[in-house]
């Protein structure tokens, strides 16, 4: 067929346009003639032969009724009208049909076929009226047809998975959102209980999440799903999801089903969790940046005073990094910051917090401490870890730090006010030279800090053999030769490391803790020179410092009698040196317990002689055996005339009394020198020899 053969009817006004799909001549001339008598209808006729030629004109021209024969050649009656419809599916369709097909065409009557015409009983008026009222018709039914077709797109195009389901809850419809996030296509699942394609749960508890979809068909109310919900995939991946759910609800209000809008929020999640982790961290060393560390001192202050713990602020900042940052440029000083942001990380606890203030400041939060010693130990760990060489662009580099500390509750309750704190300690780490560290709190308070640590860890220090006896020789200046040692304690802390005598012997006092600390001194000096004696040495005497504490504890004299018994010491061989205070705190006491220890045969010393205020006449009645003349008057025998007067004057009273006399402190040859123009009888110091472990002073004896 040459195309298709359009014949137009022209009609005045806004006429419809309509289609005759007719291929018998004689019919089509017949119809068309009929429209020639429209009367108040307005129709533009176009006539097509076949079904192909009208899908061809319908997919051009826009068409609001078709008249179609159903008895059109190489096609079957309901398979025109599917094709006729396909093509223009908002036309309205009338069928022509032969008597015998009326059955057929009722049948066929619903949707868009609107009515149907037998042909040979075409009255032209009834023609146009039925084509008027298909039109009508349809025209009303169009919004209809509008929104459930704009309705379908939309579900069909939008980026949300949308999921509906009957009453029972079985699912009715999946889009391809819905498809593609479940892993189940509508035609697997429909029909089939929601759960099936739809299993979410808890991410916080990994429980099976109660499914809001029940909930909104058994309240007939919206629902929410429970935040945080993971959807399980049909190939088990996991999605984070969030959604909301509505019960749907028919033309009487009844409930129909539901719908569920669900969107994966699994992208949008680590996306914000990217950006909240930019917003709180430093670019440079991925540290926690002042903002968060902010916020978890915060919650550190909640808990540590809901705890009544205590909890340390850090404030670390390195020495001389600008120096670095200057000659050897930003990017070496940026990697420098990155080594040692690493080597803060594991100087903490898992419950700590390494953050980074700005520039070259760190702040390390301790939370969960005991005492406040432990902030020392930590800052002394960073200090050290940070000192260590840095390799970076093929060098060492070195840098030191300076560390305050500030301590909750005792410093400050605030965040704010702890880190300041801490701060203004580091600056007085670094006033006083660098690589310290620095507590924040008044003199007074760290002196009472201090003493508490120095006591808690002189109970253990025994215990963990920390304490030792140096031994210093005394050399008689007439031969030359040791004619005596002075046991000195040594405490090497395991942290603090040496501990000066003159610093923990107050506290090891104060805290009651000096007769169990002179009674292991006394028994380790006495073991020792009887060791010596032992082994052949030449008898040496043993001098050992016992502190007013001590001496007036009740059971000083019995153990003493113990030590001497239990070692076989000759007590000739004991000297004990006490300090003037001794004597002038309880004289009468002092005076008696001297002479049942010199009855014993133990020789008594008086120490530091010239500090105190001692009255010769009180002297001349105890039975001493010497007079020790202080460091601090001989160091100042070569400066001082003054000096040399009051060492002269010592070396007399000495004399008057009958009393030997020990100079000690003897650093240099003037000293010594000077001590044998005034007759002195023994030095000791320095000049000759440090105080020294036993082992190394054998050498000394054997000499
Ligand atoms: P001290 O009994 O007057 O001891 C002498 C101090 O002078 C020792 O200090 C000794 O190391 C130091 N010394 C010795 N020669 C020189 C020198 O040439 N130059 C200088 N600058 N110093 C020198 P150390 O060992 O620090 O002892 C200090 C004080 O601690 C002692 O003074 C004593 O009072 C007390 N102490 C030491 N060990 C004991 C002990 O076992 N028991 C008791 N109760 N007190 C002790
Ligand atoms: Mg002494
Ligand atoms: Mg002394």
């Amino acid at each position: 067929m040459a195309g298709p053969a359009e014949v137009k009817q022209m009609n005045k006004g806004t006429a419809n346009a309509a289609l005759l799909v007719e291929s018998d001549p004689g019919l089509a001339d017949a119809i068309r003639a009929m429209f020639n008598q429209q009367g108040p209808y307005a129709f533009e006729l176009s006539h097509v032969n076949s079904i192909e030629d009208a899908e061809r004109h319908l997919a051009a021209h826009p068409v609001d009724v078709i008249l179609l024969d159903v008895a059109l050649a190489g096609t079957s009656e309901l398979d025109a009208v599917l094709r006729t419809h396909a093509a223009a599916p908002h036309a309205s369709i009338i069928l022509l049909c032969a008597e015998y097909d009326r059955q057929l065409a009722s049948n066929i009557l619903q949707g868009d076929v609107q009515d149907y015409l037998i042909k040979g009983k075409i009255e032209p008026h009834e023609l146009l009226r039925a084509m008027h009222n298909a039109v009508a018709r349809k025209e009303l039914q169009e919004p209809r047809f509008g929104n459930m077709n704009r309705a379908m797109v939309t579900l069909n195009s939008i980026g949300d998975a949308v999921i509906c389901t009957d009453r029972e809850g079985n699912i009715s419809f999946l889009n391809p959102v819905a498809e593609a996030m479940t892993g189940w296509t509508l035609k697997e699942v429909a029909g089939h209980p929601l759960t099936e394609a739809f299993c979410i749960i808890d991410a916080a508890t990994g429980q099976i999440a109660p499914n809001p979809m029940t909930k909104a068909l058994g309240e007939n109310s919206p629902a929410k799903m429970p935040v945080n919900c993971i959807l399980i995939r049909r190939d088990g991946q996991h999605l984070f999801i969030e959604d909301s759910v509505a019960p749907i609800r028919d033309s009487n209000g009844m409930e129909a089903g539901a719908v569920m809008v669900v969107r994966d929020v699994t992208l949008a999640r680590a996306l914000s969790a990217q950006l909240i982790h930019l917003a709180e961290h430093d670019a440079l060393t991925g540290l926690p940046n002042r903002l968060l560390l902010n916020d978890r001192l915060g919650q550190a202050i909640a808990r540590a005073s809901r705890d009544k713990a205590l909890l340390a602020v850090l404030f670390v900042d390195l020495d001389g990094f600008k120096l670095i940052n200057d000659s050897l440029g930003h990017r070496i000083g940026d990697q420098l910051l990155e080594s040692v942001a690493k080597r803060l990380l594991k100087c903490i606890r898992t419950p700590d917090s390494v953050g980074r203030q700005g520039g070259d400041e760190f702040i390390v939060l301790l939370s969960d401490m005991q005492r406040p010693e432990d902030a020392a130990i930590a800052a002394k760990r960073i200090l050290k870890a940070i000192a260590k060489p840095h390799f970076i662009a093929n060098r060492d580099l070195h840098i030191a730090a300076s560390v305050g500390v500030s301590i909750f509750p005792d410093d400050a309750l605030d965040a704010e006010t702890l880190i300041r704190n801490a701060d203004t300690a580091m600056y007085k780490a670094k006033e006083s030279g660098g690589q310290t560290f620095k507590f924040f709190q008044s003199e007074m308070n760290i002196v009472a800090l201090e003493r508490q640590a120095i006591e808690e860890d002189l109970r253990l220090a025994m215990e963990r053999s920390e304490l030792a006896l140096h031994y210093q020789p005394q050399i008689d200046l007439k031969s030359g030769g040791i004619i005596g040692v002075e046991a000195l304690l040594r405490w090497t802390h395991p942290i603090r490391g040496s501990v000066p005598p003159a610093h923990f012997i107050p506290i090891a006092e104060a805290s009651g803790l000096m007769p169990v600390v002179g009674t292991w001194v006394l028994r380790e000096a006495c073991k020792q020179a009887r060791a010596w004696t032992d082994t052949g040495l030449p008898a040496t005497t043993m001098a050992v410092n016992v502190s007013s504490k001590q001496l007036r504890d009740a059971g000083f004299l019995k153990q003493l009698t113990a030590i001497l018994d239990e070692t076989g010491l000759d007590p000739q061989l004991l000297e004990i040196e006490v300090t003037e205070d001794v004597l002038m705190e309880h004289p009468e006491l002092t005076a008696r317990m001297f002479q049942i220890l010199h009855e014993r045969g133990v020789h008594l010393v008086i120490d530091d002689f010239g500090a105190g205020f001692s009255s010769m006449s009180y002297l001349a009645k105890l039975p001493l055996d010497a007079l020790k003349i202080s460091q601090s008057y001989i160091s100042k025998i070569s400066t001082t005339p003054e000096h040399k007067a009051l060492v002269c004057a010592i070396i007399g009273v000495a004399r008057s009394l009958g009393l030997r006399v020990v100079a000690e402190g003897v650093e240099t040859a003037e000293e010594l020198a000077f001590l044998k123009q005034q007759n002195c009888d023994e030095t000791q110091g320095h000049l000759f020899s440090r105080a020294l472990p036993a082992d190394r002073l054998v050498s000394l004896l054997t000499a």
